[in-house]
């Protein structure tokens, strides 16, 4: 998915599910009160914990069970059992199998949460209720209910902090060094609350994908104790542009060198948020970057040792089609039989991304907007790593073309890879997001 709607989520439709349209108002009407100069110490001591839903992908059918040693799982009002498979019936009620083979219809939406209370302890001796299988354990309740299309629907109801604490490794990875660790904690609890009703009409908030923050419970969060610390010492800090937290404080592996303006990317301008040189220069560039052709070119071709994601994976990249795997892959953009005689990126952000790709074809001219759309097009995401990128062709038809590139992701807000390169030389973590978020502060929101 593109990034735009990005900056336009914190929308809350008049058909959000109560609950959460309740702690939406909570949570909007602590950041009207915010004040930035308030601790963090205040949001944990407020005694308000802030409850995000987070769905969770499944496949028609989940086992829910308790990962607390002599606990039960509390299913719906009546039943306690130590785990159990859930799916939607025919008769549109949820079927609750449990481990002696017997099943119940239960009438859905159903909490399933641990039976009794257990106090945490450092972590370990938290709440834990594992998903499908025993190492898969997440912290709060699940939400069971029956989506739009008769499907089971999966919700994770899941304290802020703990929410973060499943990104965060999942995110920039849980050996990342610490300040870098708490850099992603910040950004990850920012994106959060800016995110609160993303999906409202799905029936939560934020899904659990890169669509969102990639979230997959305590796991690595217990495996890493650096991952708990990192999120208990920014407790309730998020980023802030004036004095109102930030709606969005979007990130990326690897910038190549220059990050991107979601402005220029999305048309959606964010003042703390433009183009910035990723090494030791302070805000080089400031908004007056400006790549021709030539400069894009010159820029992939020339790597410079003193950007923070120099030599990470995605800094530089290049991916080779032959003419028929080329042809292959744009099929869907040019159909059948077509030969494709160049690819030329008609239009730029004034950072390099590519956002208007023409391909020159035997069957005439086809024309790709967006550099996500672009990137997907061209092979995936995953493979044309950013739409900073420059084509080579070679021999006759031609036979071969090359994408070289530089940097993984969009591009926008804070490169991880440098973070991390940051982190390593030295800065904390308020230097590392002011770097990359120019004009913002890091700042404690109360619910
Ligand atoms: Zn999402
Ligand atoms: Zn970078």
């Amino acid at each position: 998915m593109n990034g735009i709607h990005i900056f336009h989520r914190n929308r809350l439709g008049a058909s959000c599910p109560k609950q959460y349209v309740l702690s939406a108002v909570i949570i909007l009407a602590g950041i009207i009160v915010a004040s930035h100069s308030a601790c963090a110490t205040d949001a944990a001591s407020s005694g308000k914990t802030v409850f995000v839903r987070v769905g969770i992908p499944c496949n028609g059918q989940v086992t829910l069970g308790s990962g607390t040693a002599g606990e039960l799982l509390q299913i719906g009002e009546d039943l306690k059992l130590d785990h159990a498979q859930f799916c939607v019936g025919e008769d549109g009620e949820i079927a609750c199998v449990g481990p002696d083979g017997a099943c119940k219809d239960l009438h859905a939406p159903i909490l399933v949460h641990l039976a009794k209370e257990v106090e945490e302890a450092g972590g370990q001796e938290a709440a834990l209720i594992w998903l499908d299988n025993a190492k898969a354990v997440y912290k709060g309740s699940f939400e069971l209910s029956v989506d739009s299309k008769g499907g089971l629907s999966l919700v994770n109801i899941v304290a802020l902090e703990d929410y973060v604490a499943g990104v965060v490794p999942y995110e920039i990875g849980a050996s990342s060094p610490y300040e870098a660790l708490r850099a992603q904690a910040v950004v990850a609890r920012t994106e959060a609350l800016g995110g609160l009703g993303r999906h409202s009409s799905q029936g939560f908030d934020l899904c659990a994908t890169t669509h969102c923050q990639v979230y997959k419970g305590a796991g690595a969060e217990l495996a890493n104790p650096m991952v708990r610390q990192a999120v208990d010492s920014t407790s309730g800090e998020v980023i802030f542009y004036g004095d109102v937290p930030a709606k969005a404080a979007n990130y990326h592996a690897c910038c190549g060198g220059f990050t991107e303006s979601p402005g220029d990317l999305w048309g959606t301008d964010v003042p703390y948020m433009h183009t910035v040189r990723c090494n030791g220069e302070i805000d080089a560039c400031g908004d007056g970057v400006y790549m021709s052709e030539e400069d894009v070119r010159n820029w992939i071709e020339t790597p410079d040792p003193k950007d923070y994601c120099y030599g990470s994976n995605g800094y530089r990249w290049s991916v080779v089609y032959s003419q028929e795997a080329l042809a292959e892959i744009l099929q869907p953009v040019i159909g059948r039989g077509a030969c494709v005689e160049s690819l030329e990126v008609a239009a730029r952000t004034p950072r390099g991304a590519a956002v208007r790709l023409v391909i020159h074809t035997s069957s005439g001219d086809f024309e790709v907007s967006g550099e996500y759309a672009i990137r997907s097009a061209l092979g995936g995401t995953q493979s044309v790593k950013s739409g900073v990128f420059v084509v080579n062709a070679y021999g006759d038809a031609p036979a071969k073309f090359e994408l070289v590139g530089a940097g993984y992701g969009h591009g926008v807000g804070m490169c991880q890879y440098g973070a991390r390169a940051m982190a390593k030389q030295g800065y904390d973590y308020k230097a590392i997001l002011e770097k990359y978020y120019p004009g913002a502060t890091v700042g404690a929101f109360r619910p």
